[in-house]
């Protein structure tokens, strides 16, 4: 009696190969589940194996497809070309209705580019972010921008990111939702404090440096790495020569960092090198700090959600918003203005406090259920 069949519900498919685009695409695959009325499936490319995991198992999300596409010192061509093959293969499978993909990744270039040929609608979360550099990130400024023509949905965080896809005539099914970080910030704050063993493992870094004032390092840009990262071993060194202050420092298991913070900063006392912390640990070393000193884009978004001064080491950001409030600044890799800069802020309380208000530009923690109301509407047409 296939006459009276129910019709299947529509197909989504988001895409998503590494942490951050896991900790930004969970609240979204969580707020579509809970919409209803759509098959969600979800595929990890795995671009970051174990980071990626670490986010997904505290999300409660099993991936209907692990292509496990990681693969140590691939080059960005082999890693592309496998990932859109990869990638199109399960198109042709699972025959999605619409496809998502997050930010600026191979993964997301690559997902968006397989959907188009063939031609299945995209909807781009984190769209419309521009450092105006296609050297600066490497290679994300052109990853995103060749997801934009397209896409027919771009969820702009903010309406500076809105603004920039008009420059390039993107106006069409452009959306400003805020960014879906800041419903995993708090979505996780949440979770930690009703489970504080969640985040535990930070308990002996905090009784170490239960009297000193914190900073909180995490470095992992392309860009960076050479010239740039031994600088920031330099900078790091000298803040640690003061007994008052302490250092953690997450280290992205990429080799370009460890080997250069090995070789120029060595072991230290106050500075407590640790292997990347699983996302909740991390929101509480975040909300333990007094600063925080990153070239991530990710923890730009986050820290003014917890009150936290946040120093750029980068010479562009495409998340100007931050700047703008006076939550975040530019400080760059060299290690006399990356020193001067936090010492500022450690010892000059107005300072500090002019850049810690707790106002977010980046988002109020409900983008992922506008995002998925929108796709529930588009879907029903
Ligand atoms: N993060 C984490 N553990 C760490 C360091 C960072 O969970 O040890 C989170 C952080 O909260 C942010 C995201 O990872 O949400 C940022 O990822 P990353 O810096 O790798 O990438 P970017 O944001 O620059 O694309």
């Amino acid at each position: 009696m296939t006459d009276h069949a129910p019709p299947s519900p529509p197909k989504v498919l988001l895409i998503f190969g590494t942490r951050p685009e896991a900790i930004k695409l969970f609240p979204v695959v969580r707020a579509l589940q809970a919409a209803g009325g759509m098959q969600v499936v979800t595929c990890v490319t795995a671009q970051h194996r174990g980071l990626l995991d670490q986010v997904l198992a505290i999300a409660g999300i099993v991936p209907d497809v692990d292509l496990d596409l990681m693969e140590p010192g691939q080059t960005l061509d082999r890693l592309t070309a496998r990932l859109l093959t990869g990638l199109g293969e399960v198109m042709d499978a699972h025959r999605p209705d619409r496809v998502i993909v997050q930010g600026d990744t191979a993964t997301a270039m690559t997902g968006a580019l397989a959907a188009y040929y063939r031609k299945i609608p995209v909807a781009h979360v984190e769209a419309g972010l521009r450092s105006g550099d296609i050297y600066h990130p490497w290679p994300e400024e052109v990853n995103r921008r060749i997801v934009a023509p397209i896409a027919d949905l771009h969820f702009a965080p903010t309406d500076t990111a809105a603004t920039a896809l008009a420059r390039e005539n993107v106006t069409a099914g452009v959306h400003v939702t805020g960014n879906t970080v800041i419903d995993a910030l708090l979505w996780t704050r949440e979770r930690i404090a009703a489970v504080p063993a969640l985040a535990a493992e930070l308990d002996p870094v905090a009784k170490r440096f239960a009297d000193k004032r914190i900073v909180l390092v995490t470095t992992h840009r392309r860009e960076n790495f050479g010239d740039g990262m031994a600088g920031i071993a330099r900078a790091i060194g000298r803040i640690a020569d003061r007994d008052d202050v302490a250092v953690i420092f997450p280290m992205h298991p990429n080799p370009n960092v460890g080997a250069v913070m090995d070789a120029i900063l060595g072991e230290r006392a106050n500075v407590a090198r640790i292997a990347p912390l699983d996302y909740p640990h991390f929101i509480r070393a975040l909300g333990m700090c007094d600063l925080a000193l990153t070239d991530s884009g990710g923890v730009q978004e986050e820290a003014p959600s917890l009150g936290k001064p946040v120093l750029v080491m980068r010479e562009t950001t495409e998340r100007p918003e931050g700047i703008a409030a006076g939550t975040a600044r530019l400080v760059g890799t060299d290690p006399d203005r990356i020193v001067s800069e936090v010492f500022t802020l450690l010892d000059d309380n107005a300072a500090h406090a002019r850049m810690a208000r707790a106002h977010n530009p980046f988002g109020d923690g409900r983008a992922s259920a506008r995002i998925a109301r929108i796709i529930n509407d588009r879907m029903a047409r």
